[in-house]
């Protein structure tokens, strides 16, 4: 037996499931120079315009003349420094939660908090359409795992009848493939009803949603008792990177005990946080990128179902365009890409097989005439991919 990894290769790329890694060689923005060509863009997280902002890119270069650039060591060892914990500040102030802890991923995050708290002789319930960090997470924690159907209360219900232990549901608040809301007035019920805990991944919910920005627990108007462990990443809405876990004293004090990817891991650089503290309050305070954003969705929403496309329930800035085939998917997108767009096609494993789609993705940084040029080019491309 030997790796034969060009036959693995090979297969993937006979599924049309190969994956290529577009060459960024601009600053993230609705106009991007990509492989060589300016192109713009309908794909990136940074749903607020945050990442290239000159008061953000001021904050992290004022953070290095005054921090330097690594972190140096682990947060519990001599790598947790003032820019570090006045953001973890922030961010309780800001989640309505008594502490906060900074991550330097999502995925570490993810798989912190759920390692943590579940393990051997535990239950772990999740949301079958999860990102995967969380999947991974509930995998590795050794917890007995079940995923119940996408957004399905009732099969929630019949699986938490069913546990052993401490019980952990986890859901993302907005799905990141599909754009969709987590029911979480339901599924908090449900999971209170049971004695079971509650963790929110609202990677795509902090910045978008919520009238500050505080994402789906802002929208729903709930509070620690109903999302006990809630967790946002700083990559998407935030521009920067990072992410973090809120919740009670205990829960926190836990996770620097017991988190082994909390424990074992370098710091994120402070400048990182120093400009993190700056898009937070960008991102609390001005208001117009929300609306903006809402008004492009809505936009968005009437020119796609005027063409004929199948949309998903999106309320948010992550509006898919359902193809199903994925070498359609890679068609759709290659002639957009023709005509100087770049929208990206997610295919499996990403997402179930026979939803391929194109993730398009709005930003407050789009102007309206950059949205009325991708609907026009769908217009033009639709119809030649569909009747292939
Ligand atoms: C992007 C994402 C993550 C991972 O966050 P990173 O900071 O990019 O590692 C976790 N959860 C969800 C739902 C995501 O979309």
């Amino acid at each position: 037996m030997t790796f034969d990894l060009s036959a693995r290769l090979a297969e993937r790329h006979a599924a049309h499931l190969y994956r290529r890694r577009p060459l960024l060689e601009s600053p993230q923005g609705p106009l991007v120079q990509v492989d060589g060509r300016e192109l713009l863009a309908f794909c990136s997280n940074d749903y607020l315009g945050l990442a290239n902002h000159p008061d953000v890119v001021a904050a992290m270069q004022q953070g290095v003349a005054r921090w330097g650039v690594g972190g140096g060591a682990s947060h519990l060892v001599i790598g947790h420094s003032t820019p570090h914990h006045e953001l973890e500040e922030a961010l309780a102030e800001f989640t309505g939660r008594p502490r906060a802890l900074l991550f330097s991923t999502g995925y570490m995050a993810n798989l912190a908090a759920v390692t943590a708290l579940v393990g051997r002789g535990d239950s772990v319930l999740e949301d079958r359409l999860n990102h995967a960090s969380l999947l991974d997470a509930g995998l590795l924690s050794g917890a007995r795992f079940s995923r119940y159907l996408h957004n399905d209360v009732a099969s929630l219900a019949s699986r938490l009848e069913k546990t052993d232990g401490n019980t952990l549901v986890v859901t993302d608040g907005v799905f990141s493939m599909d754009g969709d809301l987590a029911e979480l007035p339901a599924l908090c019920a449900a999971a209170r009803a049971r004695g079971a805990w509650l963790m929110v991944d609202d990677a795509h919910g902090f910045g978008p949603l919520g009238a500050t920005g505080g994402g789906i627990v802002e929208h729903f108007g709930l509070g620690i008792e109903d999302v006990p462990v809630l967790v946002g990443t700083l990559g998407k809405g935030f521009g920067t990177a990072g992410a973090f876990v809120a919740g009670s004293e205990e829960l926190i004090e836990t996770l620097i005990q017991f988190a082994r990817p909390y424990i074992y891991t370098t710091s994120q650089p402070p400048a990182v946080a120093c400009a993190t503290l700056k898009s937070l309050e960008l991102l609390r305070s001005e208001h117009w990128r929300r609306e903006h954003l809402a008004r492009l969705i809505a936009r968005f929403r009437q020119g796609a179902e005027e063409i004929g496309l199948s949309l998903m329930d999106s309320p948010t800035p992550i509006q898919p365009i359902l193809v199903g085939d994925s070498e359609r998917a890679l068609q759709l997108s290659a002639r957009l890409r023709e005509r100087g767009l770049l929208v990206g096609a997610i295919r499996p494993p990403t997402v179930p097989a026979g939803t391929a789609r194109l993730r398009v993705t709005l930003t407050a940084s789009h102007s309206e005439a950059q949205l009325d040029r991708l609907l026009d080019c769908l217009a033009q491309c639709w119809p030649e991919v569909a009747d292939a």
